[in-house]
Formats: C-alpha cells, sequence, structure tokens
C-alpha cells in the first residue's frame, strides 16, 4: 500500500562537482520511480552553490546519464518548467529575498568574523576538545549598526538559532528525530560571496518549486533540523524526509571503484544495460518478497519509498553481472542484435565494413546470448567472425593434451577432417555429423578433433558453438584456415 495518495512532486538534485555517484544516482532512480508510482512530476535541479567544488562538463555528464537510465524529467534545467530556472546559480535573487526576509524577521544576523577569527576559534575548541561551532559572537551586534557595517565590511548571515526548546524532524522512514536546540550553532545562510549555503537554497527551492518528497543520503540527516528551523521561520510548510541509507563495499567501508563503483556512464561504456542497472540499483536497499529481476513497469507498480531499507546496503557487483545477463538474455531477438551491433560497431576495427550485416548478426546473437553477461564481452566471442584473415595461432596451441608432442597426428587429423567437409552441404548440423563420422574414422576422439578445428578456424580455444560459427564463417574461409594450420603443424613436425 502506498503512503502517499496524491501525486507527488520530487527532484533529484546533484552539485555538479563531477560524475554522480551510484549512491546518488539510487536516489534519482527511487525517485524518479516514486513520481511515476504515484502520477506525479520529477524534476531536476542543479545545486552549484558552492562554485569552488564545480567540475566542469558534470551538468552535461549528469544529464547525459539520468538519459541512458531512461529517467525522463518533466522539469529541468534544458527543459526550464513552471518554476524555472532549475540552476541554484541563477535563482540568487530568491535567496536573497529569503535571508532578507530572515534579517527582518530577527531570525538571522550579519556576521562580520574574519576566516582567522574563525580559525582561531576552530582551534581553540579543539584543544578544549569541545564542540566545533560558530561562538554568536555578532549575534548581538545592534541591527542598525550591522547594516551600516555591510556597507563596508565583507560578512555572512547566520541563522539565529533558538537558545532554549528543541526541534522534531519528521523522516518517512525513520520517524521523528527531536535535537535539543542548543547542540546547534548559528549557520551559516548566505556566504560572503552572495551565494547560499545548502541549508537555505534546500527550503527556498523546494518550496518554491511544491517539492512533496525530499530524498536525499542520510548524510544531510545531521543538518535537517537546521533546514526544519527554516522552513518554520519562512513560514513555508515542511516537505516530507526521506533520507536514504548509503551503499556500502562488500564486507562493509566506503564504496569505491575498486569494488566495481564506477559512475553510471562507465557502466554504459562496461556493456551494461540500463534497465539492469536502474532494476538493481533499485533493489539494492529496497526489495519486494523475493522477486528480483523487475521491469520497470513492474518497479513504477510496486515502488514505494516507504519501503526503503534503513540498513545500509552492499553493493553486489557479480548480482549486477548477473542480472544484466539476465536482461541479455529476456531481450527481443532484433532488440539484442541491435544492441550487438550498438556494440560492435564501437569495438571492431574500421577496416570492417560498416554498417553490419543486420542478418548475419541476427545468426551469431543466438550463439552468443547464453555467454554473455555484458556487451563489453561480445567481441571477443565475435571477432572472428569479421576477421578475413586470421593467422594460425603458435602450433604449440594445437600440441596440447591428445596431441602433445603430436605435429604429424594432429596434421593427419585435420587433413582428414578437410577431406570429409570439402564439397559437402554448408550447414551446421551437416559439419557436425560429418565431422563426427570424419573423427570415428580417424580414431580420433571426438572433442579432440573439435578442438584442432576450433583453433584453426577461429584462433581461439573458447567460442561459440563451433557448428554453427563455421556455417557463419562460410566453406571457403574454414577450409582455408583448416589447411593453413594442417600445413604449418605438418612443418613443425
Ligand atoms: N546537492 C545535494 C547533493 O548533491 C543534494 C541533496 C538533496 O537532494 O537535497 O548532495
Amino acid at each position: 500500500m502506498s503512503t502517499f495518495v496524491g501525486p507527488a512532486r520530487v527532484r533529484y538534485a546533484p552539485s555538479p562537482t563531477g560524475e554522480p555517484h551510484i549512491g546518488n544516482i539510487r536516489t534519482a532512480i527511487w525517485s524518479w520511480l516514486f513520481a511515476r508510482h504515484t502520477g506525479g512530476q520529477f524534476l531536476v535541479r542543479i545545486e552549484d552553490t558552492d562554485q569552488s567544488r564545480e567540475v566542469e562538463g558534470s551538468v552535461g555528464r549528469i544529464l547525459e546519464s539520468l538519459r541512458w537510465l531512461g529517467l525522463t524529467w518533466d522539469e529541468g534545467p534544458d527543459i526550464g518548467g513552471p518554476y524555472a530556472p532549475y540552476v541554484q546559480s541563477k535563482r540568487l535573487d530568491d535567496y536573497h529575498a529569503a535571508a532578507r526576509r530572515l534579517l527582518d524577521s530577527d531570525n538571522a544576523y550579519r556576521c562580520f568574523c574574519t576566516p582567522e577569527r574563525l580559525d582561531a576559534l576552530r582551534k581553540e575548541q579543539q584543544a578544549e576538545r569541545r564542540s566545533p561551532g560558530y561562538d554568536g559572537l555578532c549575534r548581538s551586534i545592534p541591527a542598525a549598526e550591522a547594516t551600516a557595517r555591510a556597507a563596508s565590511e565583507k560578512f555572512v548571515v547566520r541563522f539565529k538559532v533558538p537558545h532554549e526548546g528543541s526541534t522534531t524532524v519528521e523522516d518517512l522512514l525513520r520517524g521523528p528525530i527531536t535535537v535539543e536546540n542548543r547542540t546547534l550553532d548559528d549557520f551559516v545562510i548566505l556566504k560572503s560571496d552572495g551565494f547560499p549555503t545548502y541549508h537555505l537554497a534546500h527550503p527556498v527551492d523546494d518550496t518554491a518549486m511544491h517539492i512533496t518528497h525530499v530524498t536525499r543520503g542520510d548524510e544531510w540527516l545531521p543538518s535537517a533540523p537546521r533546514h526544519a528551523l527554516i522552513f518554520d521561520a519562512l513560514g513555508y510548510p515542511r516537505p516530507i524526509y526521506v533520507h536514504n541509507a548509503i551503499i556500502l563495499a562488500p564486507g562493509g567501508g566506503k564504496l569505491s571503484k575498486r569494488h566495481g563503483a564506477k559512475s553510471v556512464l562507465e557502466f554504459a561504456d562496461d556493456g551494461y544495460l540500463p534497465d539492469a542497472i536502474v532494476n538493481f540499483l533499485c533493489i539494492t536497499g529496497w526489495g519486494h518478497g523475493d522477486d528480483t529481476v523487475l521491469s520497470r513497469e513492474e518497479l513504477i507498480n510496486v515502488f514505494d519509498m516507504a519501503d526503503l531499507s534503513l540498513a545500509p546496503a552492499t553493493f553486489d557487483i557479480e548480482k549486477l553481472n548477473w542480472m544484466n545477463g539476465v536482461y541479455l538474455r529476456n531481450m527481443q531477438p532484433e532488440d539484442l542484435v541491435e544492441q550487438i551491433a550498438a556494440r560492435l560497431d564501437r569495438d571492431l576495427p574500421p577496416e570492417v565494413p560498416r554498417p553490419l550485416d543486420r542478418a548475419n548478426l541476427a545468426a551469431i546473437a543466438p550463439l552468443i546470448r547464453e555467454r554473455i553477461q555484458l556487451l563489453s564481452e561480445v567481441l571477443g566471442f565475435v571477432d572472428f567472425f569479421y576477421a578475413t584473415d586470421i593467422p594460425t595461432p603458435p602450433v604449440e596451441q594445437f600440441l596440447v593434451k591428445r596431441w602433445r608432442e603430436k605435429a604429424p597426428e594432429a596434421a593427419a587429423a585435420l587433413a582428414a577432417a578437410v577431406e570429409a567437409i570439402a564439397g559437402a552441404a554448408w550447414s551446421a548440423n551437416g559439419l557436425e555429423e560429418t565431422l563426427r563420422a570424419a573423427a570415428a574414422a580417424a580414431g580420433v576422439p571426438v572433442g579432440d578433433l573439435f578442438s584442432l578445428i576450433r583453433l584453426a578456424v577461429t584462433g581461439k580455444a573458447v567460442t561459440p558453438p563451433l557448428f554453427e560459427s563455421m556455417e557463419i564463417v562460410g566453406a571457403e574461409a574454414c577450409l582455408a584456415r583448416l589447411r593453413a594450420a594442417e600445413a604449418a603443424l605438418r612443418a613443425a613436425s
């Protein structure tokens, strides 16, 4: 049962500080699913108020990641919407107006403390093992004096946290969370460069944009009471908070690239499918009974924010790889062909003529679909289909197991194979039958003959099914490669 009956307005609010990491993207996925589940809207808002941390090109990469995942947005920086702009650096007037209201209502004050003083204060607090925070020195400057000084001095605006009482925040997953106000310091809401801090920008924007649910990482939980104080002081209704537990590395600890946690676009590059990533990240920290493979439509139907897990989830790359394989296998054959074509277009050398022959790929796809988990594995399975010239592998590679130190015998076995199939009808079934008979006639176990043929025809020891592959490679190329291998083995005798 859904906890929210009306259409939700939710947002993904990344800071453009680099590639979105998967924990952050999981929040976007959950928000998107919730918007679609409730028939509401999903917004994208760029939170670029910390200009020093901005990384060029991030906004483009963020939007590209969402697009690749199929997380469509209804309002955002590129498409606008009723509450545009959706980029915080373009909304400075709104934050200034809010700060002004907070100053006028005596909920905020200007602070003229220099960075040096704040630094000294921090060191003193550390030395005395006191909790860090602003000591309120400028809180008592009379308003008229502060206004006058502001004309010539640098200042920040701080929120005047009440010294008494407590603040309670409701979190959808955790219930009420109460903190004593005296444990909060007078935090900065407007910086000296005129940009707001997140603490101010979040209440201002989420109110202006009519956000119903704020879904974000639980690193924001300690700040939530500050945000609640601002909502209240500005007379804004508070949104419903949903703080998400983090994703942990297998065995605990911080998730890093080493555990396979890459950016979304790197996952795309590595041959993952967007549906598999959406499904996998969605169920990392949320579950629907024992079901793991859920289509996007199913996820939209059953997903509810209220069911998110409070415990940190573990990132399981093996499970993701498995799931990606399932999605590849379940794909419509023509879609799989297109996915493979797109991948090979990228991965095959430029000499291979484009566009790739779809009929040929339609024959190849069923041979590999059970063998691959990632699209990046395709090339390794199929490159020999596209090679015009496959050099005969070094003879030592042929001379293993039964053929160890038996080059003449191996050459004879290949000669028998060539003789049996040259001029025969070229079909997988026919080839198999003929070559089984040839192995029996030569007194060679079928597996040993087939491994010689496989290596000669494909240049590899592990390939898609041999006879189907030979049918696709064609008689002329197969026979030429078999004869070349035979000659090499004779020469080595
Ligand atoms: N810009 C914040 C971040 O990237 C967003 C937090 C939020 O969703 O409110 O962490």
